[in-house]
């Protein structure tokens, strides 16, 4: 049994100051010493998942293998980490309320009020425990979203207050803070971070290491007046300073000695634990900043007005384009706005385009008319969930002649119902709804593509949705040169489909960005890559 540690990451002053980032760079550099490490994130709001967020409010939704909805901070922590993460690894106050609220129901608490402390807290307190309790982490990183003087993050921070009590030096808590630059004044301004460190110690919370954000460097003399002010060690106060790629980040606090610096406060003897070896990652990001040569991807999709609406794919993109030496350059297409006119000139100079997940009607005819141009112009094309669903759609159209081929998600009364749901789901779906999750065990037919991409014949992928490939339609596809070359035999669904004259058309029924990672990006990124730059 492991004597598990909890660093707690918090935030001030802004958000989005990369609070995420900075919880996975101490999971990376912990783990790159031998540790064993989970980053968990816990979100203030009240939805109980993730799940029903816009992705234009919230960004993506990311999956883990164990099928949670969960938050994109997950998605960060798994392509730095290389390890799993699943439902216990994010929490929201909807579900902490939901349990407690259910224990009432049940009597459980035997006629007492029911109240934020203890009550709230405890529930708080056993989620962020229940990771280490089964003895084999070595560190749990818990990220507390939302900004320090929330109302909502208060219950979470005085979970931390009381775990400090409870764990004693086996508790650190990490504050992130902004450090803004005055331009008419040429002065970087640290009033914002003694305020935040304040309104932490307000709670009952001290933090022990200081992690400032900033544009510009943050003088030694400086870092002394706010390790004065926020009763902080000066060694403790570190900065964070951009960088054009987050996967710098790490490296950058290994020199600012973020890891020497946790470790040392939470009892270790340094010279007793091995330093860190951050050689692949390094020789990761070498390949991604040495790149020139360009690689053009357009991401054809609804969401793209906010990029982090397709976190996961952009990521996994930039992982196997530094893998192939090249340098991503991103062309993100609103599927709106794409029509059988304005397609050539708005794919003209593209070397691969994907072709996105997404829900509903709107942006379907603008995938058609790329899809429709990417195969008939043999450019490389990765469809993805909706995306493979919408590749279907169009060869069975312009192909196979079937004019009003469909998704019955799109048209209930479709006769050609080429995406259609599947009987046991629509029984589900009458209750309420539900979404096959999680992943999923897919067959690869030897000889294909798919097959020399993965390199092996079964594989296991994440999935997010509902419709399904009908296969009454699967012979006349394949008769006709698009094979299906992935299936999932318990149930018999179609997972991969390819087109075989083509240089490089593929669909996937599953999402292969959810676990493409620094040290492993996703064979199917890295061949869609290699295809889109090939004979160039
Ligand atoms: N709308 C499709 C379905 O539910 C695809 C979902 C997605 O792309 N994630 O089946």
């Amino acid at each position: 049994m492991k004597e598990t540690k909890y660093i707690f990451v918090t935030g001030g002053v802004t958000s989005s100051l990369g609070k995420g980032i900075i919880a996975a760079s101490i999971g990376k550099l912990l783990q790159a010493r031998g540790f064993a490490v989970t980053n968990q994130k816990l979100d203030p709001y009240i939805n109980v998942d993730p799940g029903t967020l816009n992705p234009y409010e919230h960004g993506e939704c990311y999956v883990t293998v164990d099928g949670h909805e969960a938050d994109l901070d997950l998605g960060h922590y798994e392509r730095f980490l290389n390890v799993e993460t699943h439902r216990e690894n994010n929490v929201t106050t909807g579900r902490i309320y939901q349990t407690v609220i259910n224990k009432e129901r049940r009597g459980d608490y035997l006629g007492k009020t029911v109240q934020i402390i203890p009550h709230i807290t405890d529930e708080i307190k056993r989620n962020i425990k229940a990771l280490g309790s089964k003895g084999q982490l070595d560190f749990v990183i818990t990220e507390i979203g939302g900004t320090v003087g929330d109302i909502e993050s208060l219950p979470y921070i005085e979970s931390v207050r009381q775990l400090r009590w409870e764990l004693g030096k086996n508790c650190l808590i990490v504050h992130l803070t902004y450090v803004p630059y005055l331009a008419a004044a040429k002065e970087l301004k640290t009033k914002p971070t003694q305020h935040s460190v304040k309104s932490l110690q307000e709670q009952g919370v001290q933090a022990d290491v200081l992690v400032l954000r900033t544009e510009h460097t943050i003088s030694q003399e400086m870092r002394r007046k706010v390790a004065l002010f926020c009763n902080v060690e000066p060694n403790a106060v570190m900065q964070s300073i951009d960088v054009p790629t987050i996967y710098r980040v790490p490296l950058n606090m290994q020199l600012e000695k973020l890891d020497e610096v946790v470790l040392t406060k939470m009892g270790f003897e340094l010279s007793a634990v091995p330093s860190a070896n951050m050689v692949n990652w390094t020789a990761f990001v070498e390949k991604l900043e040495n790149a020139k040569e360009e690689v053009k991807i357009a991401l054809v999709g609804k969401y793209v007005q906010l990029p982090d609406a397709y976190k996961s794919i952009i990521e996994s993109l930039i992982h196997a384009s530094a893998y192939n030496h090249r340098k991503l350059k991103l062309d993100l297409i609103l599927s709106d706005k794409v029509d059988d006119e304005n397609v050539a000139k708005k794919l003209k100079n593209v070397d691969g385009v994907i072709v996105a997940p997404g829900f509903g009607q709107r942006g379907m005819d603008g995938k058609f008319a790329a899809l429709k141009y990417a195969r008939e112009n043999n450019i490389p094309c990765l469809g993805i969930c909706m995306g493979m669903q919408t590749m279907s759609i169009e060869f069975a159209r312009n192909v196979l002649g079937y004019e009003d081929a469909n998704s019955t998600e799109i048209d209930e009364k479709t006769v050609h119902n080429v995406v259609d749901i599947m009987d046991e789901q629509k029984n589900v779906l009458n209750l309420g709804g539900s979404m096959r999750l999680g992943a999923y065990k897919c067959k690869i037919k030897k000889g294909t593509k798919a097959c020399r991409i993965y390199g092996k014949e079964h594989i296991s992928e994440r999935h997010r949705h509902r419709f399904e490939f009908n296969n009454e339609y699967l012979d006349e596809f394949e008769k006709n040169g698009m094979i299906c070359s992935g299936i999932n035999l318990e149930s018999d669904l179609v997972e991969i489909i390819e087109l075989e004259s083509h240089k490089w058309y593929i669909g996937v029924q599953f999402h292969p960005e959810y676990s493409s990672t620094v040290v492993e990006p996703h064979p199917l990124f890295i061949s869609f890559i290699k295809a889109a730059i090939e004979d160039k």
